[in-house]
């Protein structure tokens, strides 16, 4: 048997005999089996409340994004626009070095500078490809075109990409070579006759707007700003922006497609944005794994520049789940309490109740019948304990009885060893027994104690001619007549056969007066058989008075001594021996 066979028929053998081991497996298995669905539930709980409050707040922050976004662009979009319809600007870029044209139109521009947000204009006039830009700053003469853009300097791509798109004002985030600004153009192309002339606009400085709208302060919320080909156009990181977006191949650009991990992410992002750009929607969300994390992902839609912006939250930054860790604590808390209750319930009113009553009962084995299995209450547990302690009762009042007839019996039968069966009166056992507390009792008072060993004379020829019957009468007869006369403080006994022991309490004196008293008693008169005839026996005695010394062997061997020179002397009489004395005799033939 493997090591893991042993524990586990150890752990079955406990279980098997353990109630308690049984009860708190079952609780806590219970306790598993509702913490486990409570807490997926908790769970489900959890993330659905979050998931639609995340959604919730992911629609308002798209919208007020929008909105941000929205405002200091789109105003710097439509004075751009108003300038680009200009008539003046038209007027002097379809004629450049006409004097009055071009200080009408330089006034125009430096009126529409002062209301421009960034305190400047830019102008290219297409037919020389001279850039005009103004600032309102003393160093720089508005009149003097900057530089001369050219299709052979890529940086100036812009403008000619600009150009080629036709009318209407679109954004462009670049570096400013000339300048060395990061900005958001706005580039308007400015038509005669449908005929792009010359693209003039503003520029926004992209800093201020990241620090203005982008940089929201909000935990969890990043918002970008892309164009109408998922290029980011703004955003924290600026190392993520995709600058001069307008004059790329879509392959190079840098776009809101390359943070998202899936491709079927990006084509659920594409969907949205096809969405919100057809007016489907005002806001669209979805939870889109950015960087290895589920974020959730909203997305609006910047109509009038072309724009979307979108906003990637951190749903367990912004609605973190720690918020519900009390609830889930209370529950948790609630499910443990519960358990505990139960099981101290049940330990307190089954298992401590079943354990008592067990002790009593082998107490009770053990033959402890002392403590009753008191038990107050009605329930089922109280009238087991009931009816088990009316058992133990009644086991204990029959044990009680059956003792008491053992004892009985016993005693009868202890009485009984000490009888004679024929004749009734003491055996040699029961002299024995006598003797010992004769003499001791004797010796207290200073008394002396004498023995009397009688021998019915030639009883076998009784035997031989009568009969064993008329023999067995015939000791029975002796032996009520000796009980007749021996004194009640004396003790008398069949000693064997036909012999009988006489104990005297007195000196040599009254030993000899009980012997002759009985000499007289048995062969005084004949006895009478059932058969009608009647016999006369007589019989011998052997007397001898115990000294301080003597045991009972050594006193019965002396009155042995005694009878059998009786017997030698003529039988029918008795003979007394005494410590230091002579023996006496005495015989007297009826
Ligand atoms: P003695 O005078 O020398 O005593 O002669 P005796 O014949 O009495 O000799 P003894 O005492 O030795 O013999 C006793 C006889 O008693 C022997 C035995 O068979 C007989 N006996 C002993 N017990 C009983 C009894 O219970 N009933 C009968 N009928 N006979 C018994
Ligand atoms: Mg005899």
């Amino acid at each position: 048997m493997s090591f893991l066979e042993r524990r586990v028929t150890r752990l079955r053998a406990a279980f098997s005999r353990s109630l308690r081991l049984r009860v708190l497996t079952l609780t806590l298995a219970l306790f598993v089996g509702v913490a486990l669905p409570a807490f997926g539930a908790f769970v489900w709980i959890v993330d659905t409340t979050s998931g639609r409050l995340s959604t919730l707040f992911a629609e308002r922050q798209v919208l007020y994004d929008r909105y941000r976004g929205l405002g200091p662009l789109a105003r710097e979009v439509a004075l751009a626009e108003t300038l680009a319809r200009s008539p003046t600007i038209r007027d002097w870029a379809l004629d450049e070095e006409h004097a009055a044209k071009k200080a009408r139109g330089l006034d125009a521009l430096e009126h529409f500078r002062t209301a421009f947000a960034d305190r400047s204009y830019f102008l290219v006039i297409a037919g020389s490809g001279h850039y005009y830009f103004g600032d309102g700053n003393a160093g720089t003469d508005p009149n003097r075109p900057r530089y001369v853009v050219s299709r052979e300097v890529p940086s100036d791509d812009w403008f000619y990409k600009t150009l080629a798109l036709g009318g209407g004002c679109r954004l462009n985030v670049n570096n400013d070579r000339a300048l060395a600004v990061t900005k958001v153009w706005i580039n308007c192309v400015v038509e005669q006759k449908g005929q792009p002339i010359a693209v003039i606009g503003t520029g926004l400085d992209l800093s201020a707007f990241v620090a203005d709208v982008v940089n929201t302060g909000q935990k969890g919320v990043e918002t970008l700003f892309v164009d109408g080909s998922g290029a980011i156009q703004a955003i924290a990181d600026r190392g993520k922006i995709d600058f001069a977006s307008l004059t790329k191949e879509e392959a190079e650009r840098n776009t809101v497609f390359q943070l998202v991990d899936k491709a079927e992410h990006r084509g659920l992002l594409a969907s949205m944005m096809a969405d919100l750009r057809a007016g489907r929607t005002d806001a669209a969300t979805a939870v889109l794994d950015m960087g290895g994390r589920p974020m959730l992902v909203g997305v609006g839609h910047l109509d009038s520049l072309g724009w979307f912006n979108v906003s990637v939250m951190d749903v367990d930054a912004i609605v973190g789940r720690g918020l519900f860790a009390p609830l889930g604590a209370l529950l948790a808390s609630a499910i443990i309490v519960a358990a505990l209750l139960i099981t101290v319930f049940f330990k307190h009113s089954v298992l401590d109740r079943i354990a008592q009553t067990e002790g009593a009962l082998r107490r009770i084995e053990e033959g402890k019948y002392g403590q009753p299995l008191a038990s107050h209450d009605d329930d089922e547990i109280g009238r087991l304990t009931t009816a088990l302690d009316r058992m133990a009762r009644a086991v204990h009042e029959n044990t009680e009885r059956l003792e008491d007839t053992v004892r009985q019996r016993t005693d009868e039968l202890e009485r009984l060893a000490f009888l004679d069966s024929m004749t009734g009166i003491a055996n040699r056992r029961g002299f024995t027994a006598t003797f010992d507390m004769e003499i001791a009792a004797a010796r207290e008072v200073g008394e002396t104690v004498g023995l009397l060993l009688l021998d019915v004379d030639l009883f076998k020829s009784i035997n031989d001619s009568r009969g064993h019957m008329a023999g067995d009468e015939v000791i029975l007869e002796v032996a009520r007549r000796i009980r007749d006369v021996v004194e009640e403080r004396d003790h008398c006994a069949r000693w064997g056969g036909d012999e009988f022991m006489v104990l005297v309490r007195g000196d040599a004196g009254d030993l000899m007066r009980a012997g002759r008293r009985l000499l007289d008693a048995l062969r005084g008169s004949g006895i009478r058989l059932s058969d009608g005839t009647e016999i006369r026996v007589t019989t011998s005695i052997g007397g001898y008075l115990a000294s301080a010394d003597d045991t009972l062997s050594t006193a019965t061997a002396r009155a042995d001594v005694a009878l059998y020179e009786a017997k030698h002397a003529g039988r029918n009489r008795i003979m007394v021996h005494s410590p230091g004395q002579t023996p006496q005799t005495d015989v007297k033939v009826a």
